[in-house]
Order: structure tokens, then C-alpha cells, then sequence
């Protein structure tokens, strides 16, 4: 076999082999369990334990300033203040909790060998079109420069998943499984639907490969040398510098200035806000250089007091909902365009099949549920 064929063959050959590694024997089985990396212990995670520690610290900074400003009773407790009831025990928090037990396990055995093989796919074919060290770079600059690079365009491609989940109507439906969460804790960062995940992981194999084949392609020194815990220092940083309140009812901001570099807990509360003026706004993860560039960035002056939801958080309070509600919502979204697509070619065509009679766009849409719905913050607690 030649040509394209065989390459989709290989390829399609190596995605098997690397999805089916985990069930080749029992014990295969048994180390692919162990590898499963505790999001609590591995501080490679972003919920690792040094990170909720640190952001707990930073929880009990500014439950002292909220006393010393009077925003809160005087006689109201830590506890009370940084893990409120109506919070951690809310029906939206309590489907979180379900939800990702079984999501944890299930995303191992699916997208880990999905994404590998991916990144071993692209990297492979490119690096042999290039050659290794096709490139010198002199080692100080290669520690240090390439390592950034690569956090670079990986946040860049969390950018691109992230905006596409948001504006292309059929992946709302799966995006909007986050944006429905009602409260937010840090088990609300794992809300996050399969089909999401899938799609967000493809795209980001394709810019990671592309920059290992940069470093392989330029060094032979060790690049991850200066990496933190196994990973990138920034991040590290960043991860300690309170990341879990992103998720959280605590308002901490970074300012107007290092909120234009960095993405802070505030401004991704933002991005879950039901007020319109907050819609699509701050889609970046660690850098919010990429929402200055592409014109999405909404940085507080001042603290907002935030509704958080997408509108059409009655349809998600089971776990199962979460899992298939969007594909159901993602298909008529599938349906309604094609529909569009249709009528627009064949106008008189679609006229008289009674096309034409298309109901108006249902609030599933995220442009419609964006500029139609109206009172979506007065509806929620
Ligand atoms: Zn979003
Ligand atoms: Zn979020």
C-alpha cells in the first residue's frame, strides 16, 4: 500500500495500538490504574495540594481584609466565609461531585491514549521531514526560551478550543455542561464534557507536537530541566498565586495592569457571569495576552457582584443530563443549520418543503440564549 491510504493505515495502526495498550493483559490493566494522576496529590495537576493550600492562604487574606472593610460580620467565621454551605451543598455543586467521580476514570482511559497518540502522530511525521538538529541554538537560550515557546502555544491553543466551544452553535451544546454550574468550587474546573475535552485535546496535540519538533529540531540539551514539578515555572507560579479561587464565590483581581497578562480568579468568574455585558469575555487560561489581541478582554475596575450560569441551568441537575442532554441540543443545532445551509442554496426549493417554516431559534443556541434571553440572572439564587 502507497500513498495516503497507507498513511491514514499507520496511523489509524498507531491509534490503536496506543487506545488498546491499557487493556493488553491484567497487568497492563493494573499499571495503566496506577498512572491515573491523583488530581490531588500530583502537582503536576492544577488542583495538586500545594495549589489549594496556597489558594486557601490567599482565601484567608481576603477574609481578613472583607472583615477589616466591614463586608462582613464581625463575629462570621473563616469556615463560614470561605466554604459556605449554600455553596459547597448546592444541587449545582452536588451534580459537579457526581459528575466528575466518574469522569475522572473515564477520561483516563479515553483521552490520555487519544492525545498521545495524536502528539506522537504529528510530531513523528514532521520531525522526519525535517531532521533532528536540522537547527542550532545555543543551549542558554534553548533551556530557557524553548520551554516558554511551548507554554506559549499551548495556552494559545486553549485560546483557539476555548473561543470555537463559544462561537461554532453545535460545540456550545457541549461547552455550555461548564457554563451551567450555578456555583462554582474547584471540582467545577472538571466539569467539563467528553466531547469538549476530545475536541480541546486534538488541538492542542497539534501545537504541542509542533513545538517539540521545535526543540528537537534546534537542541539536543535537556529543555525540561528548568521546568518545576514537571512543569513549566510560569505555570507552577501561576497555579500558586490562588488559581482554585477561578473557581470559587472569592472575588481576588490581579489589577488592571497584571490582569492584562495574567487571566485572575476575577476575570474568569467573568467569563461565567450571566450578565450580558460579561458575555464571551476572558476565554484564556494562563495568559490574558491572547483576549488583548484578539479583542475579548474584560478586565474589573472594581469588585462585581456575579450571577453565575448559562441560562439553561434547570436543563443540567443530574449528572446523566450533563453527559447527554448536549448531544441532543448539539444535533438540532446540526439540524437548524443544515436547514439554513439548504434554503440559502435552493431557496424556492426549501420554500416548498416548508423549510422556510423553521421555528425561530430556540434558546439551546449560544447566540440566542446570549441576545434573547432576557431575564436569565433574576431566575437563579
Ligand atoms: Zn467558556
Ligand atoms: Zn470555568
Amino acid at each position: 500500500m502507497t500513498g495516503a491510504p497507507h498513511v491514514i493505515s499507520s496511523v489509524v495502526d498507531k491509534i490503536l495500538v496506543v487506545l488498546g495498550e491499557p487493556f493488553a493483559s491484567w497487568s497492563a490493566f493494573v499499571a495503566s490504574l496506577k498512572r491515573i494522576p491523583f488530581p490531588i496529590v500530583s502537582l503536576q495537576s492544577q488542583t495538586g495540594w500545594l495549589y489549594l493550600l496556597s489558594s486557601l492562604v490567599v482565601s484567608y487574606v481576603v477574609y481578613r481584609s472583607l472583615k477589616q472593610h466591614g463586608e462582613i460580620p464581625e463575629d462570621q467565621s473563616f469556615t463560614k466565609t470561605a466554604f459556605p454551605k449554600d455553596v459547597y451543598l448546592h444541587r449545582s455543586a452536588r451534580v459537579d461531585y457526581r459528575f466528575v467521580l466518574f469522569d475522572k476514570v473515564f477520561r483516563y482511559f479515553l483521552y490520555v491514549p487519544i492525545f498521545t497518540a495524536a502528539t506522537w502522530i504529528v510530531y513523528s511525521r514532521t520531525i522526519r521531514a525535517l531532521g533532528v538538529g536540522s537547527f542550532h541554538l545555543p543551549d542558554a537560550v534553548a533551556v530557557w526560551a524553548l520551554p516558554t515557546f511551548g507554554l506559549l502555544m499551548s495556552d494559545l491553543s486553549m485560546y483557539c478550543a476555548h473561543r470555537l466551544m463559544h462561537e461554532v452553535q453545535f460545540l456550545w451544546a457541549f461547552h455550555e455542561v461548564h457554563h451551567s454550574a450555578e456555583v462554582l468550587t474547584p471540582v467545577t474546573g472538571y466539569r467539563v464534557h467528553p466531547v469538549e475535552e476530545l475536541i480541546t485535546t486534538a488541538i492542542q496535540s497539534v501545537f504541542i507536537a509542533l513545538s517539540a519538533v521545535l526543540v528537537s529540531a534546534t537542541t539536543t540539551v535537556d529543555v525540561t530541566r528548568t521546568s518545576i514539578f514537571g512543569i513549566h515555572a510560569i505555570t507552577f507560579a501561576f497555579y500558586l498565586f490562588a488559581f482554585q479561587l477561578r473557581h470559587s464565590h472569592i472575588w481576588l483581581s490581579y489589577g488592571t495592569f497584571w490582569s492584562r497578562i495574567f487571566i485572575s480568579p476575577a476575570q474568569h468568574q467573568i467569563h461565567h457571569s450571566a450578565a450580558r455585558k460579561h458575555w464571551n469575555r476572558n476565554y484564556g487560561f494562563v495568559f490574558a495576552v491572547w483576549d488583548q489581541i484578539f479583542d475579548s478582554i474584560y478586565v474589573p475596575k472594581e469588585r462585581e457582584h456575579i450571577t453565575f450560569g448559562s441560562g439553561n441551568d434547570h436543563e443540567y441537575l443530574t449528572a446523566r443530563q450533563l453527559y447527554f442532554k448536549p448531544f441532543l441540543y448539539s444535533a438540532q443545532e446540526l439540524r437548524r443549520s443544515l436547514a439554513t445551509v439548504t434554503k440559502r442554496l435552493r431557496p424556492h426549493t426549501a420554500v416548498s418543503r416548508g423549510l422556510a417554516q423553521q421555528p425561530p431559534s430556540t434558546p439551546r443556541q449560544p447566540q440566542a440564549t446570549r441576545e434573547q434571553a432576557p431575564a436569565q440572572t433574576t431566575a437563579r439564587t
